[in-house]
């Protein structure tokens, strides 16, 4: 595998928020030249298989990921990477990460309905297919409907952390999340550090405790970094000795602007990181 190719370490499929087949989605990112992805869905490794099938089917290489949520305000989510043999064994976790999302949705359709916006569990639901439900069916229902411009959006004014129709997810802690990645035989990684909202030196200590319970990357290269905060993201990696890691957060139709390996045509993330992560492995 060469070494210079391009990659992208954090996308989402139709088993949990994005537009794509896992088999799309890997044909997709062949046919946009990069040389290797990870499939992070939410909270399921469940279109693992089929990438790795259709990876080697065409020749492209696919590293078994997942993201989850972790409990910490505003949001925390933490990837996962994993070696193809070990992947199954983190989805003892998941049916409890799954659990909590069943007991959010409705509530989330109550607080719509209260609300005066006509949309059911049924329909979000059907936006879903057989993946993982999210915010973001609810955002497309609504904007099929009409009730909102842009998934966006419907996160800005009705969905996002602290909106009226935002209800909290029972989650792991970030040290719960980080072990059981470890536990798995994964690799644990502090994706997009930017939506923490922290100033560079609240993120400098919390980076030193995530460490400290077994943090072993960050997504320092990211869609909607700055360049400015990406040099700072890898000067904090250096500083506590972290893996650096980098991708698109593609989700296809669900954030139409953003475009496998090249985000916003601002991204650029090389094999050699890639490497890393797996002499870890
Ligand atoms: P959930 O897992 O159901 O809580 O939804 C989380 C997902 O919603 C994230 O991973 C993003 O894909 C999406 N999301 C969160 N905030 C926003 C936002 N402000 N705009 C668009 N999508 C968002
Ligand atoms: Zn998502
Ligand atoms: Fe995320
Ligand atoms: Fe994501």
């Amino acid at each position: 595998m060469t070494v210079n190719g391009l990659i992208d370490l954090h996308t989402h499929s139709t088993i949990s928020d994005g537009s794509m087949t896992p088999s799309e989605l890997v044909r997709h990112a062949k046919s946009a030249g990069l040389v290797a992805l990870a499939l992070t869905d939410h909270d399921s490794v469940d279109g693992v298989e089929e990438a790795l099938a259709e990876g080697k089917r065409i020749g492209i290489e696919v590293i078994p990921g997942l993201e989850i949520s972790v409990d910490f305000k505003p949001e925390m989510h933490i990837l996962g990477y994993f070696p193809e043999q070990a992947y199954k064994r983190i989805e003892t976790v998941l049916d409890l990460l799954r659990e909590s999302r069943q007991l959010r949705n409705p509530r989330i359709i109550d607080k719509l309905n209260e609300m005066g916006f006509d949309i059911t569990m049924k329909e979000v639901e059907a936006e879903a297919g057989k993946g993982i439900v999210g915010r973001p069916h609810i955002a497309k229902v609504l904007l099929a409907k009409g009730y909102v411009s842009s998934v966006e959006d419907a996160f800005d004014r009705l969905l996002g952390c602290g909106k009226p129709a935002y209800f909290k997810k029972e989650r792991l802690t970030p040290e719960e999340g980080i072990k059981e990645i470890l536990k798995a035989g994964g690799v644990p990684v502090l994706a997009h550090p930017i939506y923490l909202g922290h100033s560079l030196e609240a993120l400098d200590k919390l980076l030193g405790e995530l460490a400290q319970v077994g943090l072993k990357g960050i997504e320092a290269i990211y869609v909607d970094n700055t360049k400015e905060e990406t040099g700072n993201l890898l000067r904090l990696a250096i500083k506590h000795k972290l893996l650096v890691t980098g991708g698109s957060d593609f989700h296809g139709s669900y954030k139409p602007d953003i475009e496998i390996g090249k985000g916003r045509g601002n991204l650029e993330v090389t094999y050699d990181l890639l490497k890393k992560i797996k002499d870890y492995m």
